[in-house]
Formats: C-alpha cells, sequence, structure tokens
C-alpha cells in the first residue's frame, strides 16, 4: 500500500470519528486570529482544558492588542494562571501585544514570515494561526501529528517540521486539510498515546509501520 492509499484511510477514519468533536473545537468558532494567537502560545506545555481556561478568562478582560497592552502585567498573569508558566507568558503575550500595536496597526499579520518573528510563536503557532483564522490550508505539525504519522509511515522517522508538513499536506486533498489537522490531535489523545499506544484494538493497526515492527 503506498502512502496516498495510507492517507485516504487515515482521512476517512477522522471523518467518521471525530467530524462532530472537529465542529465543536474553540478554534473553529473563535477565528479571531489575536486570540488564536494568544492562545496558542498559551497552550504551550498544559492541557487543552488549562488553555481554555486562561483564554476564557484573558479575553472576558480584553479583546484587542491595544487593551492587552494596557493591561498591567500582574493582571495578565492572574488571568492566565491556569495555564501554567504564567509569569513567563505573561511578558511574552505582553510584547506580542505591543508588537502588533507598534508595528501592524494592531493586526496579526497573516503571513508565516512575519508571525514567526513574534515572541513565542514558531512554526507550529504560526500555522495553528494561518489554518484558523486565515484559512490557509496548512497543516500545523505539533506532538501528535510528528508522533503519529511517523509510526504509521506517512512521514519519515527522523523527519524536521518542514519535511512532515509538506509531505503531509502533498498527501491530503485542500479540504480535508483542517480534519487532518484536528484528527491527529484527537486520535493521539483517544489512541495512539505518545508513550502508550493503544495498538492492539487500534482501527489503523492493519497499516501501521509500527505495530509490524
Ligand atoms: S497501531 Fe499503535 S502505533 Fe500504530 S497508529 Fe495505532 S495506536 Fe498508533
Amino acid at each position: 500500500m503506498d502512502r496516498k492509499e495510507k492517507m485516504d484511510i487515515v482521512i476517512n477514519l477522522f471523518r467518521k470519528r471525530y467530524s462532530n468533536e472537529i465542529e465543536k473545537h474553540p478554534n473553529n468558532y473563535n477565528k479571531d486570529p489575536f486570540r488564536v494567537l494568544i492562545s496558542t502560545i498559551l497552550s504551550q506545555r498544559t492541557r487543552e482544558e488549562n488553555t481554555a481556561k486562561a483564554t476564557d478568562a484573558l479575553f472576558s478582560a480584553i479583546k484587542t492588542p491595544k487593551e492587552l497592552l494596557n493591561l498591567n502585567i500582574k493582571k495578565i498573569e492572574e488571568l492566565i494562571k491556569p495555564s501554567g508558566f504564567y509569569r513567563q507568558k505573561a511578558k511574552t503575550i505582553k510584547k506580542v501585544a505591543e508588537i502588533l500595536v507598534n508595528n501592524y496597526q494592531g493586526r496579526v499579520p497573516g503571513k508565516r514570515a512575519t508571525l514567526i518573528t513574534l515572541p513565542g510563536v514558531g512554526l507550529k503557532t504560526a500555522d495553528v494561526v494561518l489554518s484558523h483564522s486565515f484559512s490557509v490550508p496548512t497543516i500545523a505539525i505539533d506532538t501528535h501529528v510528528n508522533t503519529i504519522s511517523k509510526r504509521l509511515g506517512l512521514t519519515p522517522e527522523g523527519a524536521d517540521y518542514e519535511t512532515i508538513r509538506i509531505a503531509l499536506e502533498s498527501l491530503t486533498p485542500l479540504p480535508e486539510r483542517s480534519l487532518v489537522n484536528l484528527g491527529f490531535v484527537f486520535f493521539g489523545r483517544e489512541i495512539c498515546l505518545t508513550s502508550y499506544p493503544k495498538c492492539k484494538t487500534c482501527p489503523l493497526k492493519n497499516i501501521c509501520r509500527y505495530y509490524k515492527h
């Protein structure tokens, strides 16, 4: 079986299993690029429910980069505390707000090369913002996408971020890119866990390189 056939099976599984959850995902109804950007920075090294609590608290107090910039750092820390590492994250998001206000008329830039110059923003965060808020059909490579795509044999062992992204995008039709983005995340939480993948009950075991070996 070639990689394209494998990817079609993966896409079909994600569609059947996760369409409802994906529809309800916060990034599908909060497409404001500033909120998605800040929420993705807050999501670093924490669980999704903590990110949601911190994001909701922060955005109940502010809505724009200018309002965030005007907020006292202690107040920001207090609001985003559930996300963990809140002192560092507070400094980072305040600096992001300052750059957006001073250099980009208070707007989030819609270009990857510009986004990754912002503090706390790497390729993954940039791709999350581009795919959710700017409808760019890119696939953000988080830890689940990285691990599962390699286990399945969709991407080479040891491949870096860009190699994985380009490989997966070449296998995924444009309309399915956002399904694939979140499908890997849900599948990684439910079945293909990073430390203990549930291979025996996995619906993809017949096509999985890791399981065969
Ligand atoms: S068989 Fe195991 S390693 Fe392969 S996708 Fe399923 S859970 Fe992951």
